[in-house]
């Protein structure tokens, strides 16, 4: 898969299956912007607009927030000039509707979907690793404690800042999360599989593991056979070539 004008990547997968940190790999890998609407809607949320104040509610049930107000706000986003050569969306489109408004949208600017990556991981993986996801407060990056042997009380590896967990990710918030997923958003992989863009990647293992399973599905690059699976004094690096 090769970053052109307007192509636009993106990640669908169940909460925890670790959409941010593989966004972020990709990202880096075509050389284009990462953009998660969790992380915008977030950001409303700290400074207080209409959308955050909107959002606020259905977010803290694990609700999705309306389609009208999310379109809204990624087609806003894309239209900003660091995204001129396309993006890597995470966590949209996350309803058919959504998926059907960006197709729209990309074709008004000669654009397209040219990837839909699936991360798959069964939902007892998911609740597993529940209790150990962080998030840096500061540049947003998320990391989890056990997969990524940090101690529970570290700070952002990459900033330096306070990681914090976040109030959606307490057990009750993440049942409805998950229901939600299997309902709204599941669906969305048929419309990228009726359009021959669909790919998957097994995200049940390591982050390491799921990266180069991400990038050779991606047509990036290294296959997963490369990386060793991580033990105890091993997290799970991939070998170079
Ligand atoms: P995330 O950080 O992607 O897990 O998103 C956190 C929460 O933001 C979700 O549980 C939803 O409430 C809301 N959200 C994020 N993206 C969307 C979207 N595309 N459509 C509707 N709600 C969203």
């Amino acid at each position: 898969m090769v970053a052109g004008r307007f192509s636009v990547a993106l990640l669908i997968g169940p909460p925890d299956a670790g959409k941010g940190t593989q966004a972020r790999y990709v990202g880096e890998a075509l050389g284009i912007r990462h953009v998660a609407s969790g992380d915008l809607l977030r950001e409303h949320r700290q400074r207080d607009t209409p959308i955050g104040l909107t959002a606020r509610a259905y977010m803290d049930q694990g609700d999705l927030v309306p389609d009208e107000l999310v379109v809204q706000m990624v087609i806003e986003r894309l239209a900003r000039p660091d995204a001129a050569r396309g993006v890597v969306l995470d966590g949209f489109p996350r309803t058919v509707c959504q998926a059907r408004a960006l197709d729209v949208a990309l074709a008004e600017r000669g654009g397209r979907v040219t990837a839909a990556l699936f991360l798959d991981v069964p939902t007892d993986v998911l609740v597993e690793r529940l209790s150990g996801r962080r998030v840096c407060i500061g540049c947003h990056s998320t990391f989890h404690v056990v997969l990524q042997q940090l101690p529970f009380d570290s700070t952002c590896p990459h900033c330096g800042d306070r990681l914090v967990q976040r109030a959606d990710d307490i057990p009750s918030v993440v049942t409805r999360r998950v229901a939600v997923y299997q309902q709204q958003t599941a669906p969305v992989l048929d419309h990228y599989r009726v359009r021959g863009v669909l790919r998957r990647a097994d995200a049940s293992s390591s982050v390491e593991l799921t990266r180069a399973r991400v990038l050779e599905q991606l047509g990036l690059r290294e296959s997963p056979e490369l990386c060793s699976e991580p033990t105890e004094r091993n997290p799970g690096h991939c070998v170079s070539r």
